[in-house]
Parts: C-alpha cells; sequence; structure tokens
C-alpha cells in the first residue's frame, strides 16, 4: 500500500476532502454543520483555555502505512522537519508555560534530529511525549536502543496497539505488524516502561477498526491489560481509545466502503456538549513539519491554518496572540466531540 500523495489519488488534495466533508449526503440532506452545534453549546467562537502542550508533527516519514492513517505518512513520503526550525520550537518553548511537548509524525523517531530535539526538551525541564509506532524500534539495528533512550530523557510513550489479537491489528497496520509491536513492547518493559513504581510511562492507543466509535474505555483497557499479560506478559499504564476522524485515508476507507455517510450521521448523533467543551485544541498548539501553526493534528492535515489573529508560523510565536484566537472548526470536528469525546490523550469525558 502507498500514501495516498504517492497514488495521486483524489484525496491526497485537501481541498477535496472538506468538499467532500461539506457535501449532502444521497438524499441531499446536510448534516448540521459543527459550528452551529457549537453554537447551541455556547462555545462558538470556539477558544482556547490556556496552552498547555505543543504538539510538533517532525515529518510525515513512517515505515508503515497503515489504512486509517490521518497523516497520509509513509515510506514514500520526505516532508520532514529541519533543525533549524526545531530551533525555533524550542525558542518558542523558553518564553512560554507550556510544560509539555508531544512528538509526532510519521514515525517521528526516523527524523535524523529527533534524538537531538528530545535532548533540548529535557534540557528546558518540560516533558516529552512520544507517539511512537512500536514497529520503529525494531525496524533497524540503529533504533534497537530507542526504550534506553527515552527512559533515560523520562520520555512519555504513547503507542497504538489497535487490538490484542494479531488478525485485527494486522489488518489496520500491515501484516506483521503485531508480532512486531509486541517485541517492542517487551523491550520497552525490559527497561521498566509501563512497570509500577519506574515512573516510566506507557500507554497505549486503541482505535477502532471499522467505521463505530470506541468502546468504553475503561473495559478496553482492562481487557487489553488481561490479555496482553496473560498472552505476552506485557505490562502497561493506561489504554486511550480514540475516535478515528473522517480524514485522509480513514476518510478514504468510510467512501470505499460505502460507510461514509452512515459515521457522519453516528458522529452527529452521538454529539456530546461535555466533549465539545473539552476538546483538545483549547489546550494545544500543533506544529507542522515546516513550522506552520495549527489547531491540531487534524487541521494541520486538512490545512487549515491557525485563524488570521494569530501567528502563523512558529518563528513569529505570540502566546497572548494565540489564547485570544479563535479555534478554526469543520466537519472532521464532530469526531472529537461524539460519546465520551476524543482527544490524543484518549476519552475526553
Ligand atoms: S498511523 Fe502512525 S504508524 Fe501508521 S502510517 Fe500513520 S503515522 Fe505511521
Ligand atoms: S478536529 Fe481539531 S479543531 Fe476540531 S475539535 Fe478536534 S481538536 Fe478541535
Amino acid at each position: 500500500m502507498k500514501s495516498l500523495q504517492a497514488r495521486h489519488a483524489l484525496l491526497a488534495d485537501t481541498g477535496y476532502q472538506l468538499t467532500v466533508l461539506s457535501q449532502a449526503d444521497a438524499a441531499g440532506a446536510h448534516l448540521p454543520a459543527f459550528a452551529h452545534k457549537l453554537r447551541e453549546t455556547g462555545l462558538l467562537p470556539l477558544r482556547p483555555t490556556s496552552l498547555r502542550v505543543m504538539q510538533i508533527n517532525v515529518g510525515k516519514m513512517c515505515n508503515q502505512v497503515c489504512k486509517h492513517c490521518h497523516v497520509d505518512a509513509g515510506p514514500d513520503r520526505t516532508e520532514i522537519m529541519t533543525r533549524e526550525t526545531m530551533q525555533q520550537c524550542l525558542a518558542a518553548l523558553a518564553q512560554s508555560d507550556i510544560q509539555v511537548v508531544d512528538l509526532t509524525g510519521g514515525a517521528p523517531e526516523m527524523n535524523p534530529d529527533f534524538r537531538w530535539l528530545v535532548e533540548q526538551i529535557s534540557a528546558l525541564g518540560r516533558q516529552t511525549i512520544v507517539r511512537c509506532n512500536l514497529t520503529i524500534i525494531v525496524a533497524n539495528k540503529k533504533y534497537h536502543d530507542l526504550p534506553e533512550f527515552f527512559a533515560k530523557h523520562r520520555v512519555q510513550v504513547v503507542s497504538s496497539l489497535p487490538h490484542f489479537s494479531a488478525a485485527r491489528t494486522d489488518a489496520q497496520r500491515g501484516e506483521g505488524v503485531f508480532g512486531r509491536s509486541i517485541r517492542a513492547l517487551q523491550m520497552l518493559n525490559e527497561v521498566g516502561y509501563g512497570v509500577e513504581g519506574s515512573g516510566l510511562q506507557l500507554d497505549l492507543v486503541f482505535n477502532p477498526s471499522g467505521a463505530f466509535l470506541p468502546g468504553n474505555q475503561a473495559s478496553l483497557e482492562r481487557e487489553f491489560k488481561q490479555r496482553l499479560l496473560r498472552e505476552h506478559g506485557i505490562v502497561f499504564n493506561n489504554l486511550l481509545a480514540i475516535t478515528n476522524l473522517p480524514v485522509s485515508r480513514f476518510l478514504e476507507y468510510l467512501l470505499e466502503s460505502g460507510n461514509y455517510e452512515s459515521y457522519m450521521e453516528k458522529l452527529v448523533a452521538a454529539y456530546n456538549p461535555t466533549a465539545a467543551e473539552n476538546v483538545m485544541c483549547r489546550s494545544t498548539l500543533s506544529v507542522s513539519w515546516d513550522g506552520l501553526l495549527y489547531d491540531c493534528d487534524f487541521n494541520q492535515m486538512l490545512e487549515l491554518p491557525v485563524a488570521a489573529t494569530a501567528p502563523q508560523h512558529i518563528r513569529d510565536f505570540d502566546e497572548a496572540a494565540l489564547n485570544a484566537r479563535a479555534i478554526v472548526v469543520n466537519q472532521h470536528c464532530f469526531g472529537c466531540t461524539a460519546g465520551a469525546g476524543s482527544s490524543c490523550g484518549g476519552a475526553t469525558t
């Protein structure tokens, strides 16, 4: 499988994705506008609460090509953050109260300056989260010591494992991914990750394998913990249940499987005002590989930049102006407000 971009698919064009998201269904009916729902809830314009997390997407290159990927990442993607842009991120951090830096990709570890960036964030006394896809740890000898490196810098590791069964994980993430993920989890456990009392946090991310909302996060966590311990001797801290947003390759899946309309209707019907109050964009700033600023990683992938009242590039970081901005919303946002809510930290209610 290749990225949408490498296949020259229509959906590689973000303008086309936004057109699909705004279209009427087959019966000619329009879904309610997300902004309208927010207005009914008294949340329009949606404003930040306070900036707590800087999420940096250090590049779209990945060793995997998962079916549901909202980044359209893969080995054929070459966009990568330079050290100069990282330095601009660090300068912004140094002048802000942001305590958490969330590194994502692609596979963030494939950026040649990844380790340097983690060291600099540590030197600033800030917490690093890495969204590690697990298989990167065993993909090449040069990544085998990542667990030790993460432990040295007390990095919080957040890793996708869509299911505790090999078949369901491989169906979503690629042949053999489950087995390699299990080996990587064991390597993380060996250095203390997920082990009680170690202070090294290892969280797993569950996302549904089809056009449905995730089940109850606490029940899923119990089930994952039992099965992974019993069958593979693996321990971890928290399971984060995430809803798939209709963006990029998951949007492609929805359209090709004929599930798009019913999925959107499900998301709209499950709109939860409390989840809307807690959406992650209210406390997160998203930086793309080229330093441009977005309200979240999904807006980044749809090329919906932060409002024009705020700086557009990390080199012009201005916390007050960013905190005063109105967050840019669109129809994909229904994925964050459905049911128990969804964010990079799992359920929000
Ligand atoms: S979902 Fe993550 S691991 Fe999979 S292709 Fe996208 S960035 Fe890579
Ligand atoms: S998709 Fe982004 S902008 Fe929309 S509600 Fe979710 S986090 Fe906020």
